[in-house]
């Protein structure tokens, strides 16, 4: 279906996805644009001119005239300034990336967890977000997208609950940094990263992502687009044995008395991860169930010990006739990129056209 856009809908329209063409085509006419978006005329314009006027995409002329007499000219992603940080908050280590408008990594840099209490670990991130900075020259990074770990109120910037630092509490980080550093700053659940690195290859339309390391995080994307919202899909706490374990909240029987003992200061237990394989297998049949999931991403540092259970958890499904599939995932660096990509894209549509 065509879509056209009135020029009264132009503001907050979709300059993403016409960056996005210009990304994955390298170089494109404006006539191309318009085709691939289906936009009209006038919208593609008022675009492209605003993506020129902040310099994200530039314009170069062809070498080969046509037969009107006219250069044609060809758009692409300025690559040479307006770069993005992704960076990955959580108690093992901070993690980053840099990365220019094609969605290019320029660094990657990590470092230690700072201290485990509230001042000494703010300091530790806003020391490691200088470091960074400081090996750019100056303005040339536009915006900062954190992937977070703990409860996160996304649309005010807030890191609501950090469990393993002590004091932390209702964090304003999007307004501390973005008075210290003078970027845009963007605060994520570190699941919606994870899984929105995903959704950038991934052509399957409802997919749901289990991130599991001490505990169970979440994110759920319906007909490709991410479904959010502060405190929603909080499953760890879901009783998926009746009458089963004692959990720290009291209930009896919740998926996350089952997954706290098998990681004890990154060493896994193998009988625990046995007993976790059946409420991990209900979990996984109810969730794909309500969500209609083509796809169940199973990702966190429990999977790096995934041996112990993928046997037993795929029998165990294919016994409740789940037939979803499960992939797991153990390659590092997604929460960083989903981070930066976030950042990218919410800086690009948030352009007052
Ligand atoms: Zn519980």
């Amino acid at each position: 279906m065509k879509k056209y856009l009135a020029l009264e809908d132009m503001v907050n329209t979709n300059c993403a996805m016409v960056l996005d063409i210009i990304q994955k085509k390298g170089t494109v006419s404006r006539k191309e644009i318009t085709e691939i978006s289906e936009l009209s005329w006038g919208g593609m314009t008022k675009i492209v001119n605003k993506l020129l006027e902040k310099g994200y995409i530039i314009e170069t002329k062809s070498d080969k005239g046509t037969t009107s007499g006219r250069t044609p000219t060809f758009l692409s992603v300025n690559t040479s300034r307006n770069f993005i940080i992704g960076l990955d908050i959580n108690l093992t280590g901070l993690n980053a990336i840099v990365i220019n408008m094609a969605g290019t990594v320029l660094e990657n840099i990590s470092a230690p967890a700072p201290q485990k209490n509230y001042a000494e670990f703010l300091s530790g991130i806003i020391d490691f977000i200088r470091e960074i900075t400081e090996q750019f020259e100056e303005n040339s990074i536009i915006s900062l997208g954190i992937a977070m770990q703990g409860i996160v109120d996304h649309k005010n910037g807030i890191s609501v609950k950090f469990p393993g630092v002590e004091g932390w509490e209702n964090v304003p980080l999007r307004y501390i940094l973005e008075k210290t550093f003078g970027i845009n700053v963007f605060l994520e659940h570190d699941p919606d990263c994870l899984l929105y690195s995903h959704l950038q290859y991934d052509k399957k339309e409802n997919i749901t992502l289990l991130r599991i390391d001490k505990s169970i995080g979440m994110a759920v994307a319906l007909y490709g687009k991410m479904i959010k919202g502060e405190g929603v899909f909080e499953i760890a706490h879901n009783i998926v044995v009746p009458n089963g374990k004692h959990c720290i909240c009291g209930q009896n029987g919740c998926l996350q008395a089952y997954i706290s003992p098998c990681m004890k200061e990154n060493i896994v237990c193998e009988s625990e991860t046995e007993m976790l394989v059946e409420p991990l297998a209900i979990t996984i049949k109810n969730l794909s169930n309500i969500l209609c999931s083509d796809k169940i991403i199973l990702t966190g540092t429990l999977m790096k010990h995934k041996h112990l259970f993928e046997q037993q958890l795929d029998y165990r499904l294919k016994k409740l006739a789940c037939n979803t599939h499960i992939e797991f995932s153990e390659i590092s660096g997604y929460a960083e990129r989903g981070a930066a990509l976030i950042a990218l894209h919410k800086s690009i549509n948030s352009l007052i056209i």
